[in-house]
């Protein structure tokens, strides 16, 4: 038999191991955001890390925002929604209302749905350029030599609230050179936020600057293969 999982004990697990990260790297912890990621995880499970005191959230595809969200939001004040998948500019409208930070702004056709939506709608959800800072093919998020210039079209040309950087390294590279690599790309553009660092590596994204960092399995344990 397994062990049941204590969301709340783990929460506080995680909370403690920021706490000391921050120490050991002489930053507040005032300036690290966990942000729980329960993609997959379904309303029961989400709900006890509501109750635990757990405000901020990730979640990786649009439908599934859709449908475990409204009625969280409306039951549980102050929830803080990140997007941290990909998002289709056809799916921009449905999922709009419900997010407050959008991590994945990585092309020009996207940030001009994104304009479009917050003109017609008022909401500003803060938005994240996601860098794919190894170059996979396979991957999303603007390519690292493009990055000054595509943040410079979201924020000067279209006035998006960019408040930062995303990355996701590679699964099988050492994460720090992307870490140090994402921190420099924010340093020299001035943005002051960057979300990095996932349940394997998020003491060290901590040390490279990370300000959210994204962890799913260490609060909810293993996700089935989708
Ligand atoms: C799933 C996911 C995470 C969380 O990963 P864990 O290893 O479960 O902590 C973080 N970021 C993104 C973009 C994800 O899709």
């Amino acid at each position: 038999m397994t062990q049941p999982i204590s969301i709340a004990e783990n929460l506080k697990e995680i909370q403690s191991a920021i706490a000391e990260a921050c120490k050991a790297s002489n930053r507040s912890v005032e300036d690290v955001s966990l942000v729980a990621v329960s993609k997959i995880k379904p309303v029961e499970i989400v709900r006890q890390a509501l109750v635990a005191g757990q405000r901020v959230f990730g979640e990786n595809r649009v439908q599934e925002i859709c449908d475990k969200w409204p009625p969280l939001k409306e039951e549980f004040g102050g929830v803080e929604l990140h997007l941290i998948g990909p998002l289709q500019t056809n799916k921009v409208k449905d999922v709009f209302p419900l997010v407050d930070v959008i991590e994945t702004l990585d092309r020009p056709k996207l940030a001009r749905y994104l304009v479009r939506a917050m003109e017609e709608t008022g909401h500003r959800p803060d938005c994240f350029i996601q860098v794919n800072t190894g170059s996979e093919p396979q991957k999303a998020g603007i390519l690292p030599e493009d990055a000054d210039a595509f943040i410079s079209v979201c924020r000067d040309d279209y006035q998006l609230p960019v408040k930062g950087l995303m990355c996701i390294p590679p699964v099988d590279e050492e994460p720090t050179l992307h870490f140090a690599l994402l921190r420099e790309i924010a340093r020299r553009n001035g943005l002051d936020q960057l979300s990095m660092g996932m349940s394997g590596d998020f003491e060290t994204a901590i040390k490279f600057g990370a300000t959210h960092v994204r962890v799913g399995t260490a609060i909810f344990g293993k996700r089935p293969k989708p």
